[in-house]
């Protein structure tokens, strides 16, 4: 007999929205833990410096959540709203919207105001957990064990299935032993470092591409944010969430060529002095931002993991690998992952079969809802991550039709059609390097969703998919290393 119908490893984010959608399919029928390393009183930290995040997500993603498991997201926890998301390239000339109406959260208060719905929803907490591994019986996930830091005692759990939604380094992940399917270790190339501070300031020059009420601003810009990109997300009038994103092995490249020792630090805070718009920054002392005002942290920038699920275990969230590979938004694939996982948790438990095979409907129904276009996009960030910012601006004004912005606003990989048309004039050899790319991460984009769309129903066509997969994958990145610049 379990302790538990379902435990979740990780009461952050993506762990608080599988715990309330498990409660809401069973009708809170279902014994449910959230088991946190973080105290009661700072629930869902992702390390000391706190939540540390650019706090954007689409409207679109919370109504899908909201609709489905009926847990409504309001002030004060949504902090600000916004139009959208615009991208600036590198020479500013030109700007491309993403993803539409979207909000800007409060970080520090979601997960007070989560954890207060998840109780209230018939779902325990276990507090100040540290949870280090998995218990089997067999081949079977059975719970968890880890160290009550409360008592320094040795901690066990067990449950009919594990959820696991401790975030990017997952132990639980990093060390399965029940399945060979499931991915444990994550590509330092596919991770970025990123930081960011929480400030008020006073009106400089208007400039609304350093600075906008209204929308989401992203930079991108190889000598500011070396394979990745600087963001000016509003949070009000004068306050704003101002951070970068690096890839560490094209940061050592562009302090080499610049000659320059900069780190991820002093490049957001270069950043933040440059904006015309900013003047006199400080970092927020409001009471709902004071643990949590500044901090870096890594995410992850790839496809979601192979398979998601195992014997009596589920990934959700960074877990999985599950921010968006081309600007690393997490927030929305956990709310869409977050919902479906708890959906098919409880049929699995409810048909009484709680193994790979029972859970793989988890797999299938992600790729289909949201996982399909990840691979496509993981492809074609490797590609801007070779180019340098002359190319990035040309790119920008010349190859990109409507279309493309349409697809590129839904988050999915554009056609660049403008790059297909005949007779097209294309100035300069690098530029020339660029269309052959895209044409190329267009071609393997569609190879992919292709292959995306026949995930397979059960577990048994898995190895034959996963082969495929990876000799896309492959034949892509050898390709793209040509392109390097
Ligand atoms: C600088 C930065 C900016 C970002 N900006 C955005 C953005 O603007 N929009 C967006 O959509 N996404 C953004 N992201 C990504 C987003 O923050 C994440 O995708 C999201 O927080 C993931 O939530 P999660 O619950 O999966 O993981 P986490 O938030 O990491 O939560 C993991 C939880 O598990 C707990 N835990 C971890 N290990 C253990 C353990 N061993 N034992 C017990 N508990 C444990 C932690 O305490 C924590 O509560 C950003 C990320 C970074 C780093």
């Amino acid at each position: 007999m379990s302790d538990y119908d379902v435990i979740i490893a990780g009461g952050g984010l993506a762990g608080t929205i599988a715990a309330q959608s498990v409660s809401h399919y069973s009708n809170q029928g279902l014994k449910i833990l959230v088991i946190d390393r973080s105290p009661s009183n700072l629930p869902g930290l992702k390390s000391v410096s706190g939540w540390i995040c650019g706090d954007a997500v689409s409207k679109e993603a919370v109504d899908y959540m909201t609709t489905r498991i009926k847990v409504n997201w309001t002030e004060p926890e949504i902090e600000h709203k916004v139009k959208g998301v615009m991208a600036f390239s590198p020479d500013r000339e030109t700007s491309i919207p993403f993803d539409g109406a979207g909000y800007m959260l409060n970080r520090q208060v979601l997960p007070e105001r989560q954890n207060q719905r998840t109780l209230a929803m018939g779902v325990d907490f276990d507090f100040e957990i540290n949870l280090t591994g998995l218990v089997y019986e067999g081949n079977q996930v059975v719970g968890v064990q880890g160290i009550d830091n409360k008592t320094k005692t040795p901690y066990k759990k067990t449950a009919k299935v594990v959820v696991d939604a401790t975030g990017m380094t997952s132990m639980l992940r990093n060390q399965i032993s029940n399945t060979t399917k499931m991915e444990k270790k994550v590509d330092r190339r596919d991770v970025e470092s990123t930081g960011r501070h929480i400030m008020y300031f006073e009106d400089g020059e208007k400039d609304l591409t350093e600075f906008d009420p209204d929308y989401c601003i992203i930079h991108l810009d190889q000598d500011i944010a070396p394979g990745g990109y600087g963001w000016v997300f509003p949070k009000g009038k004068n306050k704003v969430n101002i951070g970068l994103g690096v890839e560490k092995t094209l940061l050592e490249k562009r302090n080499q060529r610049l000659g320059k020792s900069d780190s991820v630090s002093s490049l957001i805070n270069e950043y933040v002095e440059r904006n015309r718009a900013i003047k006199n920054p400080r970092l927020s002392e409001d009471p709902q931002d004071k643990n949590n005002a500044t901090g870096n942290f890594q995410v992850s920038v790839r496809r979601q993991n192979d398979c998601m699920v195992a014997n009596g275990f589920v990934l959700v969230g960074d877990s999985a690998w599950m921010p968006k590979p081309l600007d690393a938004g997490g927030i929305g694939p956990a709310l869409v992952a977050g919902t479906i996982v708890g959906k098919c948790v409880v049929e699995a438990i409810q048909s009484g079969d709680v193994t790979e095979k029972g859970l793989w409907k988890y797999n299938k129904e992600f790729v289909n809802e949201y996982g399909y276009k990840t691979a496509g996009l993981e492809i074609f960030r490797r590609l801007i991550q070779t180019l340098t910012n002359e190319q990035i601006s040309y790119g920008m004004k010349h190859f990109l039709g409507n279309m493309d912005v349409e697809a590129i606003s839904k988050g999915e990989h554009p056609d660049f059609s403008n790059v297909t048309k005949l007779g097209m004039m294309i100035r300069g050899a690098l530029n020339k390097k660029l269309a052959d790319g895209l044409r190329f991460t267009t071609q393997q984009n569609r190879l992919l969703t292709e292959h995306y769309h026949n995930y397979p129903d059960t577990p048994d066509g898995f190895n034959d998919w996963s082969k495929k997969l990876h000799q896309i994958l492959d034949e892509s990145n050898a390709k793209l290393s040509q392109y390097q610049n």
